[in-house]
């Protein structure tokens, strides 16, 4: 799903015109055109990766120094009160747009997702806490 049948290869490319706010060698940054807050905008790479699996690490490293950068930048810019950066993987997990990309989304003290930015939680006994914590263990 990559090239002609991928949307953000085509905005990324500048094929389709975007409302660009920031772009580089191997970024454009663009505003969410069905937007969850006054400027909310995604960070997209230039190549095609799927998700953040496909994701090479050094990309994964300049797709975070730049979302840090342009949060800084739109926190400025729009006074926000506070700032989300999220990255959805997966169907399950929200993801609609089959290209990486990482949402900066702006927020505001009374804004329109006070209510729904919220996760549920899951009882876990310390058993499956322990058990679940042993699984996940990873060396450093
Ligand atoms: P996901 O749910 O995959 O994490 O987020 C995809 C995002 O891309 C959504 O917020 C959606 O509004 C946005 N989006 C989808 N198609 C386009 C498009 O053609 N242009 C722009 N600017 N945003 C898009
Ligand atoms: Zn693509």
């Amino acid at each position: 799903m990559e090239g002609q049948d991928c949307i953000f290869c085509k905005i990324a490319a500048g094929d389709i015109p975007s409302k660009t706010i920031y772009e580089d060698e191997d970024f454009r940054v663009i505003l969410d055109i069905n937007p969850a807050e006054k400027g909310h905008a995604l960070i997209i790479p230039k190549k095609h990766y799927a998700d953040i699996f496909e994701l090479p690490e050094d990309i994964a490293a300049s797709a975070m120094v730049l979302a840090k950068k342009l949060a800084t930048h739109i926190s400025g810019v729009l006074g926000c009160d506070g700032f989300n950066i999220i990255q959805n993987n997966g169907e399950v997990a929200g993801q609609t747009v089959f290209h990486f990309h990482i949402h900066l989304l702006p927020r505001h003290k009374g804004d329109s997702n006070q209510d729904t930015m919220c996760w549920n939680h899951v009882e876990l006994s310390p058993e499956e806490l322990e058990g679940i914590c042993q699984s996940l263990r990873l060396q450093g």
